[in-house]
C-alpha cells in the first residue's frame, strides 16, 4: 500500500526545504492534532500519546513520517514512532529504566570493558523511538553536555590509558552543533591511547539529510578513523535518500555498521530481516548486530522470545553472503556485557566425531584429526 510519500502528502514542500536537515527538526510532528492531518489515529494511539506526555514525548520528522502508510494500523514504521497506551499501561510495572547501570562514574560516562568508553552526549533525538533503550532520558527535556562536562571527560579518558575507542551516543550524538562536536573531536584527537571513534547515530534512518551537509562530512573526516554504527530495524526505512547520504558518509571515509533490534511486530519475521540484510549491503552497510530486545520500562511489548532469534538466525545461513550475516546477541543485566547467541548446529557428537546439520538441512558427518 502506497506511503503516505507516494500519496503525496508532502508535496506542497519544495524540494530544497525536504533535504534540508534543519527544516525536518524545525517542522517535527510533536500533538495529536499535527499527527491527525496525516493519519487517523487510533484510540490506542490517541491515549498513548496523552499519557506519554513528559514522559517519554514524541517527536518525528516529516521524512520519517512520510514512509508511513497511513492504512496500516501495525505499519512498522507507525509502530516505531507514534505512542500506544501499552507503553504506560501494563507494561510499567515491567522492565527496568537503566538495566545495564549506564552512566555509572563521570556524568553521563560509562566505562564498562576496559578498552573503551560510551558517552552520551545529548538527550536530543530527531524522532523518539518507541523502542528505544534509553527511552529514561528523554523525561528531563532536550539538552545537550556542556563544555565543561565534556572536560571532565576528556581529563578521565586521558588518565585511563586502557581506553582505545570512545563511542559517542546519546540520544542523537550528530544533531549536536558543530562547534561542540569539533571541541570533543578535537579534544578526543589529542589523547594518544584514542584510535577509533564511533558515533552510535540513528539519522541515517530518521532524517538522512543530515548527511548531505559538507560541514558535518568535513568534520567526520578530519578527525578519521571515525565508525559510525546505525540502527535500521526494517527494509522500508531505506531509500533513495538513505542510499546517497551513505555515499556522502563512504566518500568521506566513514564506514557505516548496522545494529538491529528484534522487536516484535516490525521485524520478528525471517522474510523481513533477510530483506532489511540484503538492502543494507546493497547500500554498502555492513549488518553486524542482532540485538534481542532490552527489558525496558516501557517498552516490553516489544520483546519477543529468543527461540525467534534464533529461527531467524537459523532462516539467514546459507541465504546472505557472511558480511551480511549479523551477530545475534543479548546484553546481560546489571552492566554484566554481551553475549552472542547461535543455532545449535552439532546434532550429535562422540568424542572427535560430530553430525553437523548444513545449511540446507542436511545431516553431515565431520572427524577432527589432530596431529
Ligand atoms: S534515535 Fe536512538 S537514542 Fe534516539 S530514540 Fe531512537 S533509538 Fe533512542
Amino acid at each position: 500500500m502506497p506511503t503516505l510519500l507516494e500519496r503525496g502528502a508532502f508535496k506542497n514542500v519544495p524540494r530544497e526545504l525536504w533535504l534540508s536537515y534543519s527544516w525536518q527538526i524545525q517542522n517535527r510532528i510533536k500533538t495529536a492534532k499535527e499527527l491527525s492531518q496525516y493519519i487517523d489515529l487510533t484510540k490506542e494511539e490517541l491515549s498513548g500519546i496523552n499519557l506519554t506526555k513528559g514522559l517519554y514525548p514524541m517527536a518525528i520528522t516529516p521524512y520519517y513520517l512520510s514512509l508511513i502508510d497511513p492504512e496500516d494500523i501495525n505499519d512498522p514504521i507507525r509502530l516505531q514512532a507514534i505512542p500506544r497506551e501499552v507503553e504506560v499501561s501494563s507494561c510499567q510495572e515491567l522492565g527496568e529504566e537503566n538495566p545495564f547501570r549506564e552512566e555509572s562514574e563521570v556524568l553521563g560516562l560509562t566505562h564498562r570493558y576496559p578498552d573503551r568508553v560510551l558517552l552520551n552526549l545529548t538527550s536530543f533525538c530527531a524522532v523518539y523511538c518507541r523502542h528505544c533503550m534509553r527511552k529514561r532520558i528523554f523525561a528531563g527535556g532536550e539538552s545537550s553536555k556542556t563544555r565543561e562536562e565534556i572536560d571532565s571527560w576528556l581529563r578521565y579518558i586521558r588518565e585511563q590509558d586502557s581506553i582505545r575507542d570512545v563511542l559517542i551516543s546519546g540520544g542523537e550524538p550528530l544533531s549536536v552543533g558543530i562547534e561542540k562536536l569539533e571541541y570533543l573531536l578535537s579534544g578526543l584527537r589529542e589523547i594518544k591511547h584514542v584510535e577509533t571513534i564511533r558515533f552510535g547515530s540513528r539519522l541515517l534512518v530518521l532524517c538522512p539529510q543530515r548527511f548531505f551537509d559538507k560541514e558535518i562530512l568535513n568534520l567526520l573526516e578530519k578527525y578519521s578513523p571515525i565508525w559510525i554504527n546505525t540502527h535500521f530495524n526494517h527494509p522500508r526505512e531505506i531509500t533513495e535518500l538513505t542510499s546517497l547520504a551513505v555515499e556522502n558518509l563512504l566518500r568521506a571515509g566513514v564506514p557505516v555498521n548496522n545494529q538491529t533490534v528484534l522487536l516484535k511486530g516490525v521485524n520478528d519475521s525471517p522474510e523481513v530481516m533477510l530483506e532489511l540484510f540484503r538492502v543494507l549491503l546493497r547500500i554498502k552497510v555492513r549488518p553486524i548486530y542482532l540485538f534481542h530486545c532490552d527489558p525496558i520500562k516501557g517498552a516490553i511489548h516489544f520483546r519477543t522470545s529468543i527461540e525467534k532469534g534464533l529461527e531467524i538466525m537459523r532462516f539467514l545461513r546459507g541465504k546472505l553472503p557472511g558480511m551480511g550475516i549479523p551477530t545475534y546477541a543479548l546484553d546481560l543485566p546489571g552492566g554484566r556485557g554481551k553475549i552472542a547467541l547461535s543455532p545449535n548446529y552439532i546434532k550429535e557428537q562422540d568424542g572427535n566425531r560430530f553430525l553437523f546439520e548444513s545449511p540446507f538441512g542436511e545431516v553431515v558427518e565431520y572427524e577432527v584429526f589432530e596431529i
